[in-house]
């Protein structure tokens, strides 16, 4: 009989070393590391610097056949394995305690079809990667805003762009995927291939297998697009969200805005004067003419008198890398919660400014992102992300520094989530939230009718549930 012997995880590094190099290491091209190797220590490090895991080994695979390689490699010796596509997860999801790191780095090319205004994209790039080889072509894809996140996580859980009301999530612009399933087979899934893994994938997370080709429909945008990123003082916010609300009722697919409550950082591109301000900010997007956007995005830039104006006609790609210096990885401690409201009530407003300013710590900002439009007119059961019609996700990105400050930003966190829980019908969205375990209604509450369907796929394609380091569905029980 073949044996499969599984490291000792007591921690020491050589017995994975010496298994690894036996066993994985003849069919593996990429690099395997464990704890002593040389930038062991720098790869563990994820976006979240509250995240401190030590995983037995980070295995950095180079090829399809790696990944199939370290997923056998895993699932015959019982590791964990946690799949770390751009690292930003909130909740840690690309990094383990003991265990397997499948970091798809290495994986990160872009080909882009600029006749069928389509992109093929490797599981481990990031929004970078995608925006610098589709702009060359005036094309996008609706991806996140912040460039260094990666496609992976971002898109299976659904995927918020600053053209979400035009195009929809990146969900809905994938055309197909390419997974390395737990049992390592490889397969396509598309509209007409393993369609119930395509319905799954679009919405499920990482639960089905690790995708290794994302295939996407490009938007033909820019190269210059119209960008509002208006700044009033904190005085101004009773204003500002009644302008919003009006102002969202009734407004083009085109346009897709946000309202932030946020300090401005301590970063050279703003005014010293200016700096830690406790401002709102009303920022936002024309996905069509830089011209036409100027004028629908003037209103946003009247409500009181700014107190800083970056509103612009700005390149397409600077405008995905405009948040980048004040969210680099590692930099900050981060608990995030996230949930869809309706409406944005009176009094919604009136608990939204006070606990605004009753924040812990002036890094953390409070966003609400309209969605409505393209997101919306896509039926619930077409994809597994569950209901679409919630007008506006409320997302609180707590944000600190110092482990003693844990416990009140938490707290915080925690306390005002479950009050604008009681407003909501207790749907979050995945990527914003960190935490995904022992919150029993969750995954019921967000994903709603497609609950059960997702249980069904997720039995089918991985009953050992072997990809669990997610917001995990959790297969139906063989022996039950
Ligand atoms: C600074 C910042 C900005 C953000 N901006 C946006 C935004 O604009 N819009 C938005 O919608 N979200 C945004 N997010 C949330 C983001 O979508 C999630 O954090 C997401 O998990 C990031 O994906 P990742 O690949 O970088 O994460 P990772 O930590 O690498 O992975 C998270 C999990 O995703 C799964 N996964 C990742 N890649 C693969 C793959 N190839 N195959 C299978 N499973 C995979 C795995 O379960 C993995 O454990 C932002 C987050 C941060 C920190």
């Amino acid at each position: 009989m073949m044996s499969n012997p599984t490291p000792n995880s007591s921690g020491n590094g050589s017995d994975f070393r010496s298994i690894a190099s036996q066993h994985l290491l003849p069919d593996f091209q990429g690099s395997v590391l464990t704890d002593g190797d040389f930038g062991f220590d720098e790869k563990r490090k994820v976006w979240n610097q509250m995240i401190d895991k030590h995983p037995d080994m980070i295995v950095t695979p180079t090829s399809v056949d790696d990944v199939v390689a370290a997923v056998n490699f895993a699932r015959q010796r019982d590791l964990l394995m946690a799949i770390r596509g751009g690292g930003h997860s909130v909740a840690g999801l690309g990094t383990t305690d003991g265990g397997m790191v499948l970091d798809l780095c290495q994986l990160n090319a872009v080909w882009v079809d600029p006749a069928r205004k389509t992109v093929k994209v490797q599981g481990g790039a990031t929004w970078y990667d995608v925006d610098r080889a589709t702009q060359v072509f005036g094309l996008a894809c609706a991806g996140g805003v912040v460039s260094e996140t990666g496609v992976g996580g971002l898109t299976l859980n659904g995927g918020l762009s600053w053209m979400r009301r035009k195009v929809g999530m990146s969900i809905d612009n994938l055309i197909s995927a390419d997974v390395v399933l737990a049992d390592g087979r490889t397969v396509r899934a598309s509209e007409s291939e393993n369609e119930d893994l395509f319905w799954a994938i679009r919405g499920g997370g990482g639960n089905f297998g690790v995708v290794t080709m994302f295939e996407f429909k490009l938007q033909e945008i820019g190269p210059e697009v119209m960008f509002v990123a208006c700044a009033y003082h904190r005085g101004e916010l009773a204003k500002v969200y009644d302008f919003w609300v009006d102002f969202t009722a009734d407004l083009p697919d085109e346009l897709t805005t946000d309202c932030m409550q946020w300090s401005i950082p301590e970063h050279p591109m703003f005014p010293p004067l200016l700096h830690n301000q406790p401002i709102c900010m009303l920022a936002g997007m024309y996905a069509g003419p830089a011209e036409e956007g100027a004028k629908a995005l003037q209103p946003m830039r009247e409500v009181a008198k700014p107190l800083m104006d970056m509103s612009s006609i700005y390149p397409y790609r600077d405008i995905q890398q405009m948040f980048d210096p004040h969210l680099r990885k590692h930099s900050l401690r981060n608990y995030w919660k996230s949930i869809y409201v309706n409406e944005l009530t009176p009094n919604l407003r009136k608990r939204l400014i006070e606990e605004g300013w009753a924040k812990p710590s002036n890094r953390t900002i409070i966003s609400i992102r309209h969605m409505g439009g393209a997101i919306e007119r896509v039926p619930v059961d077409a994809t597994a992300f569950g209901d679409r019609q919630g007008q506006f996700l409320i997302s609180l990105d707590s944000m600190w520094t110092g482990a003693e400050n844990d416990e009140a930003n938490i707290q915080w966190t925690k306390d005002f989530f479950n009050e604008l829980s009681r407003e909501s019908g207790g749907q979050v969205y995945f990527n914003f939230n960190y935490d995904l375990e022992g919150e029993s209604d969750l995954l019921s509450d967000s994903y709603g009718p497609n609950y059960q369907r997702l249980i069904e796929v997720k039995t089918k394609y991985d009953h050992n549930n072997f990809f669990r380091l997610n917001a995990n569905i959790e297969p139906i029980s063989r022996e039950g």
